[in-house]
C-alpha cells in the first residue's frame, strides 16, 4: 500500500467513525420516534447538552472512562463499539472496491445494515424509513449497473422465502412468524445483491441465526420459543455476501466441476 492509498484508507476510517457516531443517535432515537437531527445530543441521564469534546468518536468515551462528565452516569461501551465497527467496515469497503460506484453502494448498504442490525437487536423492529432508503438506493444502483432483471429477481428471492416462512408460521401457530420487517429488508438487500447472492445471504443469515439461537439457549439467555431478532444475522449474511459472495460461490461450485 503506498502513501496515497494509506491516506485514503485512513480517511475512510475517519468518515466511518463520524458516521458511526451519528448512527448511535439514530439507533437510539429512531425506534423512539424521535428526530435524528434535533435536539442536539445530550446526556440520557442528566440532560446536559454534549459539547464537541464529548462527541469525538471512541476518544471521548475512552477519556471519560465511559461516564458523563457532569452527572457521572455510565455510557454503554456499545457506543464505542458501533463507531469502531462502522470505521472498520468503511475501511474494508474502500479497500475492497476502490473509487467505484460499487464503493458508494457498498458504503450505503453497510450503513443501512449496521442501523438495521442494532435497531432490530434493541427494539425488535426494522424501521420502514430505512427500508425505503434502501429500496431507493437499490433501484439507483440497479440503474447504474444496468442489471435490472437481476436486481428485481434479487428482491423477489430475498422477500419470498421469508414471506413464505412467515405465512406458514401464521398458519401453523396462529401467531406472527418473523414479522414483515425481515421481508422488507431482504427485498431491498436483494436489489443490491442480485438473486444468487441474495439466496446466499439468506443461507448465511439462517446459519448465523441458528448458531446464535443455540448459544443463547445453552447460555440460558434465550427461552425456548422465545423471541429473537433475525435482522442482525440477515444483515451480517447480506454484508458478507455482497463483498465475498461471488468468491464463496466460485469456491463452493469448484467442488462440482
Ligand atoms: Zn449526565
Amino acid at each position: 500500500m503506498d502513501g496515497m492509498e494509506l491516506y485514503l484508507a485512513a480517511l475512510a476510517g475517519l468518515l466511518g467513525l463520524c458516521m458511526g457516531s451519528f448512527f448511535n443517535v439514530c439507533i437510539y432515537r429512531i425506534p423512539a420516534g424521535k428526530s435524528v437531527v434535533s435536539p442536539p445530543s445530550c446526556c440520557g441521564s442528566c440532560g446536559h447538552r454534549l459539547s464537541g469534546r464529548d462527541m469525538i468518536p471512541i476518544l471521548s468515551w475512552a477519556l471519560s472512562r465511559g461516564r458523563c462528565r457532569h452527572c457521572g452516569a455510565r455510557y454503554s461501551a456499545r457506543y464505542a463499539l458501533v463507531e469502531g465497527l462502522t470505521a472498520v467496515l468503511y475501511v474494508a469497503v474502500w479497500l475492497l472496491c476502490g473509487p467505484t460506484w460499487r464503493c458508494l453502494a457498498g458504503l450505503l448498504l453497510t450503513s443501512l445494515l449496521i442501523l438495521i442490525a442494532f435497531i432490530d437487536w434493541d427494539a425488535g423492529i426494522i424501521p420502514n424509513g430505512l427500508v425505503l432508503i434502501g429500496l431507493a438506493a437499490g433501484i439507483g444502483y440497479a440503474a447504474l449497473t444496468g442489471a435490472w432483471l437481476n436486481a428485481a429477481l434479487g428482491a423477489v428471492s430475498g422477500a419470498l422465502p421469508l414471506l413464505a416462512v412467515d405465512g406458514l408460521g401464521r398458519l401453523l401457530y396462529k401467531k406472527e412468524g418473523m414479522g414483515l420487517g425481515d421481508v422488507k429488508m431482504m427485498a431491498f438487500v436483494g436489489l443490491f445483491l442480485g438473486w444468487k447472492l441474495t439466496l446466499l445471504a439468506l443461507l448465511l443469515g439462517v446459519v448465523l441465526g441458528a448458531a446464535a439461537a443455540a448459544i443463547g439457549l445453552a447460555a440460558k439467555k434465550l427461552q425456548r420459543g422465545g423471541y429473537m431478532p433475525f435482522g442482525p444475522y440477515l444483515a451480517a449474511g447480506a454484508w458478507v455476501s455482497f463483498f465475498w459472495g461471488a468468491a464463496l460461490l466460485q469456491w463452493y461450485l469448484g467442488f462440482f466441476v
